[in-house]
């Protein structure tokens, strides 16, 4: 069975002292939801992580960094590498967000060297992609999501996918309000399956968590969240309230 997966990008949000208040909070509110086969990763900001992994050691709740330099160390003024993450039990990265493609110039390429160095250091990757409003409009969103999964990701052997979480989230349903309706999720979820079936075995694809972000709220999340080949959410926003976050996680 496929393993559920919500999981919080709190981006460059939360001083120190509201980020212990938060997790705080959170880990309180998650001993109230029976989590069947559900993870919950929350991603706080490089500074705020460590605090974060010490304050969750002893919860269901795991800490993801939410992002990482791909070289393994070195004159990067202002960077972290995966083997710093790995110092203080950060076991998994979220790499490729569209904000650090877009502001960041992130590229496939670039981000394919993140994912070696990931891997080499055995961290789990949260793997993000997604089309812009332009691409969907012209009809372009399967090619697009297609090349950015194949340039980043197809050059791996099949067993390093067990290190390997998808998640698709359109461009243009993040922290818009606007979100995909359950069936576009459910459509690009099952072509993004079929495309990784094509490339390896088949079991890599039913295995592989592909979970949907893009203004996932407690409203709509039971809804998203029931489709097939949806398997859990990337949620920013919803993510910074305990009672919007312990929600969207109760709706899996
Ligand atoms: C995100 O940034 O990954 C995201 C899904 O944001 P939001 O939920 O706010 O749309």
């Amino acid at each position: 069975m496929r393993t559920k997966i919500v999981a919080g990008n709190w981006k460059m949000n939360k001083t120190y002292q509201e980020t212990k208040a938060l997790v705080k909070e959170l880990k309180h509110a998650v001993k109230e939801i029976e989590l069947d086969n559900t993870r919950v990763v929350i991603a706080p900001t490089f500074v705020n992580l460590q605090k974060a992994s010490k304050m969750t050691k002893n919860s269901v709740i795991e800490v993801a960094a939410q992002n990482m330099h791909q070289a393994a160390s070195g004159a990067y003024t202002g960077e972290i590498s995966a083997q710093m993450l790995k110092s203080i039990y950060v076991d998994t990265v979220i790499l490729g967000h569209s904000e650090r493609r877009e502001y960041f110039g992130e590229t496939d390429e670039l981000l394919a060297e993140k994912v070696n160095a990931a891997l080499d250091n055995d961290l789990e990757i949260i793997f993000c992609f997604g089309e812009v409003l332009e691409d969907r409009k012209q009809g372009n969103h399967f090619k697009v999501v297609e090349s950015q999964i194949k340039h980043a990701l197809f050059h791996l052997d099949s067993a390093a996918w067990s290190k390997i979480i998808l998640a698709y989230e359109p461009v243009w349903a993040i922290g818009t309000g606007e979100t995909a309706t359950p069936e576009q999720a459910q459509e690009m979820h099952a072509f993004i399956r079929e495309l990784v079936a094509g490339r390896y075995m088949s079991d890599v694809a039913e295995e592989v968590s592909i979970l949907y972000g893009g203004s996932v709220k407690p409203s709509n999340a039971q809804e998203i969240f029931s489709k097939n080949d949806v398997d859990g959410g990337l949620i920013g926003g919803a993510a910074l309230k305990v009672e919007d976050f312990s929600a969207i996680i109760a709706a899996i």
